[in-house]
C-alpha cells in the first residue's frame, strides 16, 4: 500500500494537529509547512455571542457560590481565581463531550461500555436508539482531509440508518441546542477527499452520504436532527476558513502600521498671544 497522506498527531495535552504529505524528520513543529488547518480551529473565527454571555454567567455564578472562599483570598489571588473560572468550566464540559464520543463509538461497534452511574441512563438511551434505528457504523472518530483546501478534522461517526435506508454522516451532541456552526462542521467533513475509517492504513476516498445528521442527546430523549450540510454550506465554510487564516496571518504580521510622527504646528493653529 501507499503511505497515508494524512497524519494526525495527538498531544498529551489532549490537543492534536494534522499534516498532509509530510515527510519532515523529527517531531511535529508548529511551523511545519505541511500543516492542515483543523476544522474546529477554523470555526473559531466565528463570533460566539452565546459563549461570551456564558463566560460572564459562569463567573458570576461561581462568585456568588464561593463568596466566602473568595473573601478570604488576597485581591490578586481572587482576581486570578475569577479569571480562570470560564476556562476550568469549559475543560470540564469538553471532557464530557469526549466521553460521550468514546461511549457512542463503542456502542456503535457493539462493544461493552463502562460508564459511571450518573451517565448510565444516557448511555442506555443512546444504545436503545442505535438499536431502534438499526444503525450500522462504518467508522467512528474518523480523521479526514480536504487536499485542495488543506483542512482536516475528525468526524464523529458515519454509517447507515438501517430502517430509514440512508447513509449518514453523524455528529453526537449533548449541548442544550444545535448551532449553525455544527452545520459548517458537518459540511467540511462531508466534502473532504480522504478519510481513515479504520486507522491510517485504511485511508481511502471519502464516500458520499445521503445526509448529515446531529444525534442530539437531551436529558430525556435522543433526537435525529437533519442538517443542510450541502455544497452551499461547504462554500460558506471555505469563507470561514479563509477568514481564520487571515486572522492568523495578521497575528504574525499585522497590517496595522506604527503611528506616523506628528507634524509641527500650523501658523494658524498657534494660539493668540504666543
Ligand atoms: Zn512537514
Amino acid at each position: 500500500m501507499t503511505a497515508p497522506r494524512l497524519k494526525r498527531n495527538n498531544f498529551g495535552s489532549g490537543g492534536h494537529a494534522y499534516r498532509v504529505d509530510c515527510n519532515c524528520p523529527g517531531r511535529y513543529r508548529k511551523t511545519d509547512p505541511h500543516k492542515a488547518t483543523g476544522v474546529t480551529t477554523a470555526l473559531g473565527a466565528l463570533a460566539k455571542p452565546g459563549l461570551t454571555g456564558w463566560a460572564g454567567r459562569v463567573t458570576a455564578e461561581y462568585a456568588v457560590d464561593n463568596w466566602d472562599v473568595l473573601t478570604h483570598q488576597p485581591p490578586s489571588e481572587r482576581l486570578e481565581t475569577l479569571k480562570g473560572v470560564q476556562y476550568r468550566t469549559k475543560t470540564r464540559a469538553a471532557m464530557k463531550g469526549n466521553e460521550l464520543h468514546a461511549t457512542a463509538e463503542k456502542l456503535v461497534r457493539g462493544e461493552d461500555v463502562y460508564v459511571p452511574d450518573e451517565a448510565r441512563a444516557e448511555a442506555n438511551r443512546l444504545a436503545r436508539w442505535l438499536d431502534r434505528e438499526e444503525y450500522v457504523g462504518w467508522g467512528g472518530e474518523v480523521p479526514c482531509v480536504n487536499l485542495e483546501h488543506r483542512y482536516a478534522g475528525t468526524l464523529d461517526n458515519a454509517g447507515v440508518l438501517g430502517r430509514r435506508g440512508l447513509t449518514a454522516l453523524v455528529d453526537f451532541k449533548r449541548t442544550n441546542r444545535i448551532y449553525e456552526e455544527n452545520v459548517y462542521q458537518l459540511a467540511a467533513y462531508r466534502y473532504a477527499d480522504l478519510w481513515q475509517p479504520d486507522g491510517p492504513a485504511s485511508e481511502t476516498a471519502m464516500p458520499e452520504f445521503d445526509g448529515a445528521f446531529v444525534v442530539h442527546i437531551t436529558p430525556d430523549a435522543v433526537e435525529l436532527v437533519p442538517v443542510e450540510a450541502d455544497r452551499s454550506a461547504w462554500t460558506e465554510f471555505l469563507y470561514i476558513l479563509q477568514v481564520h487564516r487571515d486572522m492568523e496571518a495578521a497575528r504574525d504580521d499585522s497590517r496595522i502600521g506604527a503611528a506616523l510622527p506628528s507634524l509641527p504646528d500650523n501658523e494658524e493653529d498657534t494660539p493668540d498671544g504666543e
